[in-house]
């Protein structure tokens, strides 16, 4: 029987996505983009043509994958009908309009994956697809199978890197799906390998959603409002208290995981993780230092010269931009998320509470009233109070 997949999203990872998954034998493949008029722009520039997918591999060489989605359209009925398995690859600010779009087109055993998910993806998912989403298979993975950037849109896109393994969590509800990465790994191709969780709570609180956050504190909190001649050093620039803090919310984390198995002792959470302890892990050929966790984000090569976003200002300067995903995306499907589930979780987190404070300032959002989590932009947050969680009861049905 074919595989027919419907790939949210419009940018780069959509490109590889849609493009990888065309290529596969047996499959029907459809593009879902709400975006702008990008859907019709993409169908046209693929009227009489293919996509190209050039996929760079680690030993120096690089292959080419020709294909073309089967569908691309912005209209969700015409991209849900009949499909299996419906995969988000948009960054999650575009979740919310995507699941809303989907939602009265979804049927039961549905594979619905959020690639990657980010913090809150289930919580949102479940929220907006109500009754339905207990019977479908929710997947979330941690991240994205590749780097990949677009070169000419609709047409060319570059797989810098694809990674080797690639961890998800399956929210287990009620659906028929035997295998349920099967159809997934199928579309992707042998890598990345997926693998998973034990439950949503493993990845949550092991999120790399707490790096970016500190480190745009350290330095623009102290930031006197000049414009700059150069644009700062992201991690070779890092400061001691942006690492001081990054490691203190990670110690937050563990101390919910901590409250949240004192609770509910059946909820196995073993795997998560200190950032200190990832990084090690994942970086060990390529960081210098590993005495702290400060000297091995400022040594590690795979970090080397990338700089703070920023944008240019009329006479050559460069103003720090808090506008870029590393605060707007990762503050509201970040922090925002992990300050809830800490607080029903009954965990104080004070310096989880120190950066938000500053971020929603820059970022001009109300999340935190004090060290409570009840400002006004909780609605547009995917913090688990925004879908009227009280309590750790209430995760029972993502468990
Ligand atoms: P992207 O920047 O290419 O996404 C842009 C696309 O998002 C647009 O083409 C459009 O389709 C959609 N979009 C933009 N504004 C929108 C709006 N207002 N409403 C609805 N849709 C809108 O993002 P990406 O590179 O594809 O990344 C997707 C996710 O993967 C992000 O969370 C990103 O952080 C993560 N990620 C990307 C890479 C990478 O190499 N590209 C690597 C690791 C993780």
């Amino acid at each position: 029987e074919k595989l027919t997949a419907v790939v949210c999203g419009g940018g780069n990872a959509a490109h590889v996505m849609s493009g990888l998954a065309a290529s596969r034998e047996n499959v029907d493949i459809r593009v879902l983009d709400t975006f702008s008029d990008e859907a019709e722009r993409w169908a046209k520039i693929l009227e009489n043509d293919e996509m190209v997918l050039t996929v760079n591999h680690p030993d120096g060489t690089h292959g080419e994958v020709k294909s073309k989605p089967h569908l691309i359209t912005n209209d969700a009925k015409k991209a849900c009908d009949g499909a299996s398995i419906i995969i988000f690859a948009v960054p999650a600010f575009a979740h919310e309009g995507y699941f809303e779009a989907i939602a009265p087109y979804v049927k039961p055993n549905t594979t619905i994956v959020g690639c990657p998910g980010q913090p809150g993806f289930e919580f949102q998912c479940f929220h907006i697809l109500k009754d339905i989403a207990p019977k479908c298979c929710v997947i979330a993975m941690e991240g994205l199978p590749w780097a990949a950037r677009i070169s000419q849109f609709g047409k060319a896109v570059t797989v810098l890197s694809t990674k080797e393994f690639l961890d998800g969590v399956i929210i287990p509800g009620s659906s028929n799906i035997k295998e349920p990465f099967a159809s997934f790994q199928y579309l992707l191709g042998p890598k990345p390998v997926l693998k998973n969780y034990k439950n949503f709570l493993e990845p949550t609180l092991s999120t790399k959603s707490i790096m970016h956050p500190p480190i745009m504190y350290g330095i623009w909190n102290y930031w006197d409002g000049k414009p700059m001649d150069q644009k700062p050093l992201f991690y070779n620039g890092l400061t001691e208290e942006a690492a001081d803090l990054m490691s203190g919310i990670s110690d937050e984390l563990i101390a919910t995981a901590k409250a949240i198995k004192a609770k509910k002792p059946d909820v196995d959470i073993s795997e998560v993780t200190h950032i200190f302890d990832w990084f090690k892990l994942i970086y060990k050929d390529e960081i210098a230092d590993k005495s702290s966790l400060l000297t091995s984000l400022r040594t590690n090569s795979a970090y080397n010269g990338l700089v703070h976003p920023m944008k240019e200002t009329e006479d050559g300067k460069f103003v720090p931009d808090f506008k870029f995903r590393y605060l707007s995306e990762d503050v509201p499907f970040g922090l925002v998320v992990l300050k809830g589930i800490s607080e029903i979780a009954g965990v104080d987190t004070p310096m989880m509470d120190k950066v938000l404070a500053w971020s929603q300032k820059v970022l001009g959002k109300e999340y935190l009233v004090g060290n409570k989590l009840s400002g006004k932009d909780v609605a547009t947050s995917r913090a688990p109070q925004r879908y009227g969680y009280k309590t750790l009861n209430d995760f029972d049905v993502l468990l």
